[in-house]
């Protein structure tokens, strides 16, 4: 074992973080060697050690789908590669449905309403308060959609909105059409309005370089600090998905990279009192297993598939997710309200039951 890897982790366990020249050494692992492996396992004793061996199940509904004028080009919504023609956008009492199927449960954390770069914002405002009416007070609602200003934030928020998702991400304005200076003012708007914050350090390619993704990392807990409502944040793989210019598997890492890199943003975070959720995605086991703890079920569009519902492709359901935290060892699932609900075997006979 590289003494350097020890004592790294040995200053971990003593709950002070990694800076960043130890981040970008740590990503620049072997992902298969002792030492990966060895940064994994720390990084799941400490994140369950903080959140009480707590996970959280998120859901999401892609709720609108058409070739995009924002062109990311790992999306496969990006309207010069994308294979989706036509412009759907889901009824509302369709979101609804959808949102009760998730919910039903009782167990989900917080559900995404995610859209485009441009949606329709009376139909994504009808599409709140009607999922805010039918969903549990415990389980936090949260907008995954384009750029946006405080004006509308607001309105979402008294709509019942809890949250937002916004990210600036890896190759913002070189890879996309939108610009990161317009990301942040999304990310500032929403803030201002009174919303919980979520982040994510994304996409994460096979070419994506360790400083940048470690660069990430700490913008995230920079903000992290800043602002008393952030809630979680996470890594994401860019997927080879057809219909994008990455596809090809030799694009995308591998599961084992993922866990590693949720195992170095634990690091990142060992010293903060107020300790993040740290999401990862997509669903696996290793990542569950390197520092990760919550996992998102997924139905409606998805820009990772070219499944027009990606429950039927590579999104996972609630009691997939669930089933993965008790098979993990987890033994709380936490809601949006920070109450607790005990994973025991008895629990998940009850949710089979139930269907
Ligand atoms: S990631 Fe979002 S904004 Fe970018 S092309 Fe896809 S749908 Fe549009």
């Amino acid at each position: 074992m590289d003494p350097k890897v020890e004592g790294i982790i040995a200053k971990v366990q003593e709950d002070a973080a990694i800076d960043y020249e130890e981040a970008v050494f740590l990503i620049g692992l072997d992902e298969a060697s002792p030492e990966a492996t060895a940064v994994r396992g720390a990084a799941n004793g400490l994140s369950r050690a903080r959140h009480g061996n707590a996970g959280a199940i998120w859901g999401q509904i892609g709720i609108d789908v058409y070739p995009c004028e924002a062109d990311c080009q790992f999306c496969s919504f990006a309207k010069s590669t994308t294979c989706f023609t036509e412009h759907v956008t889901m009824p509302v009492d369709e979101v609804v449905r959808r949102a009760k199927e998730f919910t039903k449960g009782g167990d989900l954390f917080g559900l995404y309403l995610m859209t485009m770069n441009s949606y329709d914002e009376d139909h994504y405002l009808e599409c709140v308060r009607a999922v805010r009416a039918v969903i549990p007070d415990s389980t936090l609602l949260v907008s995954n959609i384009g750029d946006t200003d405080l004006p509308y934030f607001r309105k979402l928020k008294e709509a019942g909105l809890d949250g937002a998702y916004h990210v600036k991400r890896i190759g913002e304005g070189e890879l996309t059409n939108i610009s990161p200076e317009r990301r942040e003012a999304t990310i500032r708007a929403a803030f201002e309005a009174g919303l919980r914050m979520e982040d994510c350090c994304e996409p994460i390619g096979a070419d994506t370089p360790a400083e940048a993704i470690a660069t990430r990392m700490f913008e995230m807990k920079a903000r992290h600090r800043e602002m008393d409502c952030y809630d979680g944040c996470g890594v994401m793989k860019r997927t080879s998905v057809p219909c994008t210019r990455f596809e090809g598997l030799g694009n995308e890492i591998t599961n084992m990279r993922l866990g590693l890199l949720n195992g170095v943003l634990s690091f990142v975070f060992a010293d903060e009192k107020r300790y993040p959720w740290i999401g990862f995605h997509e669903a696996n086991m290793v990542s569950l297993m390197s520092g990760g703890c919550c996992v998102t079920a997924e139905t409606g569009f998805n820009p990772r598939d070219t499944s027009e519902d990606t429950s039927a492709g590579r999104g996972l359901d609630v009691p997939a997710v669930r089933e993965m935290f008790y098979q993990a060892g987890f033994r709380k699932l936490v809601l949006g309200d920070g109450s607790t609900v005990d994973l025991t075997p008895e629990y998940m006979a009850l949710k089979i039951a139930e269907g």
